[in-house]
């Protein structure tokens, strides 16, 4: 992996300002009690920030997990989700709120919430980190967007390359120099 550089798109501070706002827009939408249902690998570092801010915002969660996986080792989506890992709690007559890292086409999102309705939540809203515009196959729209990126492969803050970058602080591009 060191033939790659990345180069910060968005930094560790503005992640963690836009974390407290985006924190209060979902208290005053959501309600002071929500089911966090956390898509991974990809949000699990936006989740642990986010189930924070949302504390200090005065929200009560729950959190469960579910692994879904389009992409593999490569930088395309595959156009098929699957559901490698399930979630282990009942979320019938909650306030779910699922948590992504990044909305693209909108199939990752459009097969959590079809599934997670269909599961008797009371509401299902979607919170994102980040969304690329003019990309979607199916209609999906987020109803919390962290920031609007251009279109571009981005790493660190939990998402990968081929499962590389998670730890990285912050969002940024990689460029192979
Ligand atoms: P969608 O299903 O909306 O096409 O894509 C959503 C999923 O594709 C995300 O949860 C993420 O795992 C992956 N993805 C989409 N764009 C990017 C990107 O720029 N970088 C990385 N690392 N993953 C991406
Ligand atoms: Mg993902």
């Amino acid at each position: 992996m060191d033939k790659h550089h990345v180069i910060p798109l968005i930094t560790e501070a503005e992640i963690a300002a836009r974390m407290a706002t985006l924190a209060r827009e979902i208290a005053a939408s959501v309600g002071t009690d929500i089911m966090v249902v956390s898509l991974l690998k990809g949000s699990f570092m936006f989740t642990a920030d986010l189930i924070r801010a949302l504390h200090h915002a005065g929200v009560r969660t729950q959190v469960d997990f579910m692994t879904l996986s389009s992409y593999g080792a490569r930088t395309e989506s595959s156009g098929s989700v699957n559901l490698a890992g399930d979630m282990g709690g009942d979320i019938s007559g909650k306030d779910v709120l699922i948590v992504d890292d990044i909305l693209e086409s909108g199939r990752t999102l459009d097969f959590a919430a079809r599934t997670l309705k269909a599961r008797g939540a009371t509401t299902v809203k979607i919170a994102v980190l980040l969304e690329k515009p003019g990309k979607l196959q199916v209609p999906m729209e987020a109803d919390f967007i962290g920031f609007t990126i251009p279109d571009k492969f981005v790493v660190g803050y939990g998402l990968d390359y081929a499962n590389h970058y998670r730890e990285l602080p912050y969002v940024g591009v990689v460029s192979t120099p």
